[in-house]
């Protein structure tokens, strides 16, 4: 079966020819291993950063080791009690066809029979739908009635949080590049949109954000950083929220990026901006899967998919998470 290797650190934004691929026999499993094959595997922006050598809150990459990342799939073969043939698994052990290991070691978990398409796991049921939910309620504090910001709102995470906010009562507002993707978190529920492709500037991102929440907006959800960052920051009322999940815009960047200019508004509007790692409110897991399958079961939740197919197409997956090429979760389905 085949896998994909980083094949050097990328400088900037990432190349196809930063990654390698190989092939590996599949081993039979030996006492307490289980043998997997993925259908799906996921491609995160989170990536980027363990693609760097540096300290961070998940250990860099290492050359020529298999990369790892959100994969779904079935045990093919079982020495493992708990576990049997058939069995579908999430697991961290992405960027390969199938693997053998204990399930413990690639952070392996049996999934309950849940309704849902397998790929919804990668996606508004699993990692990226937790971070939306925990971001959006816990560290935003989502109260009925806020004005919610939100940008990257086309893509796995925006748009599960567009209609979150929408299922809270909320007016929502969010940016995403291009016309298709804009329709796309219209349909999505949000009051308005803003195609920050058709604003180049600053100051244009700032029209369009003060034309669209002319009383400013209580929560900012950041998946982009950089101009909309600051735009929030201007738009703010006094106590807003920001839940700072990420800053995409930067994670290409080979300088350090100068920070909002603006940021001495957070002293006199008490604004409260808080990062924050979607593992450290696992908690909440149990109630994101009740509320989201209800949601999905009622059709208050749609959730969109870019699928690319078969295993030498992960990097180019990954690649295309920078170019936007995806509307909702980007995934890669294997043979
Ligand atoms: P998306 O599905 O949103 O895919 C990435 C999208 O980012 C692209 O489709 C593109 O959309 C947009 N984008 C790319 N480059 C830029 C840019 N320079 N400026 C503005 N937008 C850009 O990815 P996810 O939903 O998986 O992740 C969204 C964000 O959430 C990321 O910042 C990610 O790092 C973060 N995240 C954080 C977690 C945490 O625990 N804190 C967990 C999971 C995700 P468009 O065409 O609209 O530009």
């Amino acid at each position: 079966s085949k896998q994909w290797a980083l094949a050097a650190r990328p400088v900037g934004m990432p190349k196809l020819s930063d990654f390698a691929m190989s092939e590996a026999e599949a081993t039979d499993p030996k006492d307490g291993e289980i043998q997997v094959r993925n259908s799906w595997m996921s491609v995160d922006p989170y990536m980027r950063g363990r693609m760097y050598d540096r300290e961070s809150y998940v250990p860099p990459f290492q050359i020529g080791e298999t990369l790892t990342g959100g994969a779904v799939g079935k045990v093919t073969a079982s020495a493992h009690p708990d576990y049997a043939v058939g069995d579908l698994v999430t697991s961290m052990a992405g960027w390969r066809e199938a693997w053998t290991a204990a399930p413990d070691a690639m952070m392996a978990n049996k999934v309950p029979q849940t309704g849902l398409p397998d790929s919804a796991l990668l996606g508004v049921a699993g990692m990226p739908g937790l971070t939306a939910y925990a971001g959006l309620l816990r560290v935003a504090a989502l109260k009925e009635g806020d004005t919610v910001f939100v940008s990257g709102a086309a893509g796995a995470v925006g748009s599960t949080v567009v209609q979150i906010a929408k299922i809270k009562k909320c007016t929502v507002i969010g940016s995403a590049g291009g016309t298709e993707k804009c329709n796309l978190v219209k349909s999505l529920g949000a009051d308005a949109v803003i195609d920050y492709k058709q604003h180049n500037s600053y100051e244009s991102l700032l029209g369009a954000l003060k034309a669209a929440a002319p009383k400013g907006i209580d929560v900012y959800f950041d998946n982009v950083g950089g101009d909309h960052l600051e735009a929030a920051i201007e738009c703010a009322r006094p106590m807003a929220r920001f839940a700072e999940c990420g800053m995409i815009s930067q994670y290409n960047a080979t300088e350090p990026t100068p920070g909002p200019r603006n940021i001495i508004q957070v002293v006199g509007k008490q604004l409260s901006i808080r990062g924050f790692i979607v593992s450290t409110h696992a908690d909440m897991q149990p109630q994101f899967l009740q509320d989201m399958a209800g949601w999905i079961q009622s059709g208050q939740m749609k959730f969109e998919e870019t699928v690319m197919e078969g295993i030498e197409a992960a990097p180019e997956a990954f690649l295309g998470l920078f170019q936007g090429r995806n509307k909702g979760k980007m995934l890669v389905k294997l043979g």
